[in-house]
């Protein structure tokens, strides 16, 4: 029985980007990711992560679950370097809408109900392309000093998808990610700012 490495599962909560930002949900964090972007504040690390297989994975979030919301966003780091079929089918056997979040690199290998891809594309290394064949439901692009319009163009047309965000990376530069996210929301229409929710509530 396959093994998954999880770094930590949460709930409830909210989620804090995106279409989605505040719907009620539990979090599936996976360890490992493919990519190493400099402004990532997340811990994926296999520090501390645990393996659980797919039957323990969906017994603790429906304990976490407890107002019913039945919405899980599955992240890491990279979801896509473990998340699989059987996985998959144990979530929705269990009445979860799967949101992935995902950089783009890698097609999931079970289904999902909403896939968000952020890609990353100045933080590839040689060896990683991105995705062609994915269908996502929205684009989110952190807006550094490396991204402008012609990146969020280039995105666009690679990728159709019903929802685009641009969301200001969170470093010690916020305020300047933040005006030119600003700019780039008015030059580009159909790219609409997303906030991270979660850290102005002050939770996970
Ligand atoms: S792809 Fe996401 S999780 Fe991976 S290093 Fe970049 S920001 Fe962090």
């Amino acid at each position: 029985m396959r093994g998954y490495l999880v770094k930590e599962m949460f709930g409830p909560t909210l989620q804090g980007e995106g279409a989605h930002a505040g719907r009620a949900c539990v979090f599936l964090r996976f360890a490992a990711c493919n990519l190493a972007c400099t402004w990532c504040d997340t811990d994926f690390t296999p520090d501390t992560a645990t393996r659980h297989a797919a039957a323990a994975i969906v017994d603790r979030l429906l304990a976490l679950d407890v107002h019913g919301a039945r919405t899980v966003i599955v992240t890491g780091g990279e979801p896509t370097l473990q998340y699989d079929a059987p996985l998959a089918d144990a979530l929705h056997a269990a009445g979860f809408r799967v949101h992935m979040e995902s950089n783009g690199t890698r097609v999931p290998e079970g289904a999902v109900d909403w896939l968000t891809i952020s890609p990353k594309a100045q933080f590839h290394t040689g060896s990683l392309t991105l995705a062609l064949a994915l269908a996502p439901s929205e684009l989110k692009v952190v807006v550094d000093d490396t991204v402008d319009a012609a990146t969020l163009d280039a995105h666009a047309a690679r990728w159709p998808a019903a929802h685009h965000f641009v969301q200001p990376c969170m470093d010690d530069r916020y305020e300047h990610h933040l005006a030119r996210t600003m700019a780039l929301v008015h030059s580009r229409p159909l790219w609409r700012m997303s906030l991270q929710l979660h850290k102005v509530l002050r939770i996970p």
